[in-house]
């Protein structure tokens, strides 16, 4: 089984051909940071000509490294949702036409699956039940894994996703966009106790999440301080920041495991690339012996290998896609 997956719902323009879910033969992942750093954020209308402009070059060279044509390809997955909506029509037209040129066929895939099924390219003995942490950009949901496909959300942000805090917070500090990267590695010079900001908890027991007091908390920290003329040290402000959002992570994380007794974690989404968040759920788990599981850094990001690998499990299904598929911008987790 050779599937061609196709990821772009945000900035990232990006191929991959994967064999029978577990042999990468070629991915490549086109960003537009570039593009899109002097805006200080992602522009969605030069993110979709972007796009335009790169489908093409990308497909035909992730193609040509796994040294296979469209005739080869068993099928072709694209990401139809959530993100942008003129990224992801580039996208969801590109696949349909080439897929039913090829004469095979199509597979649509939710990208926050992807972000999960990231951990099932790399990690072939993963066991059922689990629960999975997704921290991105626009999304932070705690979900409960029976089987492949089925699943039930315990939890998601009430406002600003994980990575949007830190995103910006970053921005805020003059560190500039991606913030996750840039918060992660000026928090090295800094003291992550040196300023107290809340851990938001939310009701006792529940497994959502709340990061918009937060950092709002920071931004206060930032505008009190310049109003009385003082200037304060970002690296411990950076710190104390990313500290305060891996602490609640972590405790609703180890939450999450104690009221549904699964041994198995799954860490996904661009935030999951985070080392301290990473460090410390490590030491966690293995003091409760539940097994810690996550993407390498670069898979943890948008990428088009973890659309083909949730392809290939949607493949087996049999679950194929319309010719009438269309993107949908919104899209969520569907439940069981
Ligand atoms: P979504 O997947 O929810 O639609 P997205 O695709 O924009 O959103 P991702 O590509 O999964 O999000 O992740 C991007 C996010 O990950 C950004 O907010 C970025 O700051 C954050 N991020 C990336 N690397 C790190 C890191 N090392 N530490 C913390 N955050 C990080
Ligand atoms: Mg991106
Ligand atoms: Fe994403």
């Amino acid at each position: 089984v050779t599937i061609l997956g196709i990821e772009t719902s945000c900035d990232e323009t990006s191929a991959a051909v994967l064999v029978d879910g577990v042999d990468l033969r070629s991915h490549i992942i086109s960003s537009q940071i570039k593009t899109h750093q002097k805006y200080g954020g992602v522009v969605p209308e030069i993110a979709s000509r972007e796009h335009s402009l790169h489908i093409q070059p990308v497909v035909e060279q992730t193609l040509a490294e796994a040294g296979v044509g469209f005739t080869d390809l068993t099928a072709i997955a694209v990401t139809y949702g959530p993100g942008l909506v003129g990224s992801l029509l580039v996208g969801v037209s590109g696949a349909k036409a080439m897929a039913y040129a090829a004469g095979i066929p199509l597979l649509g895939i939710n990208h926050l699956e992807g972000h999960i099924y990231a951990n099932f390219l790399e990690h072939h003995d993963i066991k059922f039940p689990l629960a999975a942490l997704l921290v991105s950009g626009g999304h932070t949901h705690l979900i409960l894994f029976e089987d492949h496909g089925k699943y039930r959300v315990l939890g998601y942000t009430r406002d600003d996703a994980a990575g949007e805090a830190l995103d910006k917070v970053a921005r805020a500090l003059g560190l500039g966009y991606p913030g996750g990267p840039q918060i992660q590695n000026t928090s090295r010079g800094g003291n992550e106790q040196a300023f107290k900001f809340p851990r938001a908890m939310l009701e006792p027991g529940s497994l959502d999440f709340s990061f918009s007091g937060m950092k709002s908390a920071v931004l206060n920290t930032l505008n009190s301080a310049r109003m009385k003329g003082e200037t304060l040290n970002v690296p411990d402000l950076a710190a104390s920041f990313q500290q305060a959002v891996v602490d609640v992570l972590v405790h609703k994380a180890l939450t999450a495991l104690e009221q549904t007794g699964v041994k198995t974690l799954l860490l996904a989404g661009g935030v999951a690339a985070n080392r301290l968040l990473r460090e410390t759920l490590d030491y966690e788990l293995s003091q409760r012996k539940v097994r810690l599981v996550y993407p390498s850094p670069i898979l943890c990001t948008d990428n088009g290998a973890m659309i083909a690998t949730a392809g290939y499990y949607h493949f087996l299904e049999g679950d194929f896609a319309p010719w009438t598929l269309n993107a949908v911008p919104g899209l969520n987790l569907k439940s069981i």
